[in-house]
């Protein structure tokens, strides 16, 4: 009984908060868990802060632009395709635009749907809203449930792609055979989508309910300015600017977010340089250390640990994540569910910083007394 139980709503007093992976304060990690970026955003990013900062931070008196009008503009550029500023919202970090649409279409007698495994903040928002969650799980083989999302009753059904924490992408195909059936309102979170072959903005225009959600701190390497947007039908942004804070994205983090926009060519090179390190790594691992993973279109390699006599299960993954710990080397491990705790998933960092995983990974040996 707290003292306060009977002011606060019952939903609220019941409510687990989301847990972010660690993000330690020391120095001396190699920090491989949040999937952060592992270089550096454009230096026009910098440039264009420094600007912003002249004459002793005088702009910041000044409330930022209360619809981010510049930031639209330019994510509306950027992507092209017909898309226009009022086809744009963004937030304080694509989660703000998760938290958005869940005011709109979840709450008290509506279900709002995603899959299990997927990003884990989807329930505690649909929980914020005391609204009801329905989950759909995958089969071992991370295959898309196409079926059973077409016939869901969600009013908003949230898929992400590339997955997380699997790395598996979806194909345009399949998403529009859900468009076509579907009722509600498929969001398709695209977190990771600047690393994968495919993407769904080209779907917008034929498919109004579809909307698309991006952020700007996996690939843009600025998960620290909180960034993030969704594309969509005019109505639909018309809606989720209804219940957003008026001044939701602060001054600098549109500066940086315009200038980091702007360039393509540095973020371009910054990619294909990753999904390289990705692509060699997930290789390595399944060669040398014959560890399964899924084929990855994230910055993040999803695998599953294996020891000398074939055994994998949570006990091994355990072992693993604990023997780089010790070594600062700092993984996501999902033990919660069968689906994912017998894996970890690693971010695809810097060249020495995989190095630094690799080494530690061959020179595991399993600990455990069951093996
Ligand atoms: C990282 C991530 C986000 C959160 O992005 P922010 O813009 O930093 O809030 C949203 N969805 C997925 C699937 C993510 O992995």
């Amino acid at each position: 009984m707290s003292l306060f139980s009977d002011l606060f709503l019952p939903h609220i007093s019941r409510l687990k908060a989301y847990t972010p992976g660690l993000q330690p304060t020391e120095t001396g990690w190699t920090k491989l868990n949040t999937n952060e970026c592992g270089y550096p955003p454009s230096p026009r990013v910098a440039e264009a802060l420094v600007r912003e900062l002249e004459d002793g931070a005088a702009s910041l008196r000044l409330y930022p632009n209360p619809t981010s009008a510049p930031v639209r503009r330019a994510i509306a550029a950027y992507h092209g395709q017909g898309l226009e500023a009022e086809n744009v919202i963004v937030g304080n970090g694509s989660d703000d635009i998760l938290n958005l649409l869940v005011r709109c279409l979840g709450g008290p007698g509506a279900a709002t749907g995603f899959t299990y495994p997927s990003y884990s903040l989807y329930p505690v928002l649909v929980e914020i809203q005391a609204g009801h969650s329905r989950v759909i799980e995958f089969e071992r083989s991370m295959e898309l449930p196409v079926d059973q999302i077409a016939i869901s009753s969600a009013k908003g059904f949230f898929l992400t792609s590339p997955n997380a924490p699997t790395g598996v992408s979806f194909a345009n195909r399949q998403l529009e055979e859900i468009l076509e059936r579907f009722h509600g309102i498929l969001v398709v979170d695209e977190a990771y989508a600047p690393f994968a072959r495919e993407n769904a903005v080209e779907l917008l225009s034929r498919h109004p309910r579809l909307v698309v959600v991006r952020t700007l701190s996996k690939a843009h390497a600025l998960a620290g300015i909180r960034v993030g947007y969704a594309l969509g039908h005019p109505e639909i942004i018309a809606s989720l600017d209804r219940v957003r804070d008026s001044y939701n994205v602060s001054r600098l983090s549109q500066v940086a977010a315009v200038a980091a926009l702007g360039d393509v060519g540095y973020y371009s090179a910054l990619i294909e340089k990753i999904k390289a390190t990705r692509d060699f790594y997930r290789n390595a691992w399944m060669t040398k250390l014959g560890w399964f993973s899924f084929p990855s279109e994230a910055n993040f390699i999803f695998v599953e640990p294996k020891a000398q006599n074939g055994q994998t299960g949570l006990v091994i993954a355990q072992s693993v994540y604990h023997h780089l710990l010790s070594r600062k080397i700092l993984v996501r491990a999902f033990p919660n569910h069968p689906l994912t705790a017998s894996f970890l998933r690693i971010s695809v960092g810097t060249d020495d910083e995989m190095l630094l995983v690799h080494q530690a990974l061959l020179a595991w040996q399993p600990t455990a007394p069951s093996v």
